[in-house]
């Protein structure tokens, strides 16, 4: 199902099924945690869902939309590397295009960064420009969690909102469950920063961001949570795919 892994005789059969795109970051996932969390994680999600539906699963995107301060840090933390939004706009927007003309039409955008969003929209409704007969769903993976699924994993630590939850609860425990070789589980924090103001402030002062890079409490993760959230993600992807796309 990995394209990559494909020939390209594999490839023209399996392109006209359904095409997962997972959108990543290169961001500081706090003191535990690796670069590549979100890309990590939607790529994982992806190879879940397309085993089910029989998809193919192209190379992510591994680099995403500029890191905010109160979602994911902000872009003063080492490593974290951002694309301006026209490049990232331009970076999907080719993927879809050469898709397309190798037979590509049903497109699963797989989102794994908060920032992506708009940009992801953009490039595909660009796309639809000239891709008229292309269907695409956009989904962020935290965006189908059901409330149900929340408060069962947020019940001792309440839940913040997913902006807040960057390298917490939801990604270190989906880390702890894909990847957990990775996951530095003696270097797991809880953190907060000293205000969160419902606006953005440029340049970001200190105290609206965690030193640590964590943003809640990332002490209450584990590998069962993990496993729960992407036990659910996945049938939620399979089914939102089948009644969107089929
Ligand atoms: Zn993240």
């Amino acid at each position: 199902m990995l394209a990559e892994h494909m020939t390209w005789v594999e490839y023209q059969e399996a392109v006209k099924k359904i095409v997962i795109l997972p959108l990543g970051a290169f961001e500081q996932h706090g003191p535990h945690l690796p670069l590549n969390v979100d890309v990590v994680i939607p790529s994982r999600l992806a190879e879940c869902a397309a085993e089910q539906l029989e998809g193919m699963v192209l190379p992510a995107i591994n680099y995403g939309y500029k890191s905010q301060p109160t979602s994911g840090g902000g872009p003063l933390f080492p490593g974290t590397t951002s694309l301006d939004g026209e490049t990232l706009i331009h970076l999907i927007l080719d993927i879809l295009r050469d898709t397309y003309r190798h037979g590509g039409r049903k497109f699963l955008l797989l989102n794994g960064h908060y920032e992506n969003m708009a940009f992801a929209t953009e490039a595909v409704d660009l796309f639809l420009r000239e891709a008229k007969d292309a269907r695409l769903v956009i989904l962020a993976w935290w965006d189908i969690v059901s409330e149900k699924l929340v408060k069962e994993i947020w019940a001792e630590a309440g839940f913040p909102g997913w902006d807040t939850e960057h390298a917490s609860i939801a990604e270190t425990s989906l880390m702890l469950y894909f990847t957990p070789e990775h996951v530095r589980v003696d270097k797991i924090v809880d953190d907060q920063s000293e205000r969160t103001p419902p606006y953005a402030i440029f340049p970001p002062p200190a105290d609206i961001v965690p030193k640590s890079g964590v943003l809640y409490k990332a002490t209450y993760a584990s590998q069962a949570k993990g496993e729960m959230l992407a036990k659910e993600i996945t049938e939620s992807i399979v089914r939102i795919v089948r009644q969107e796309l089929a």
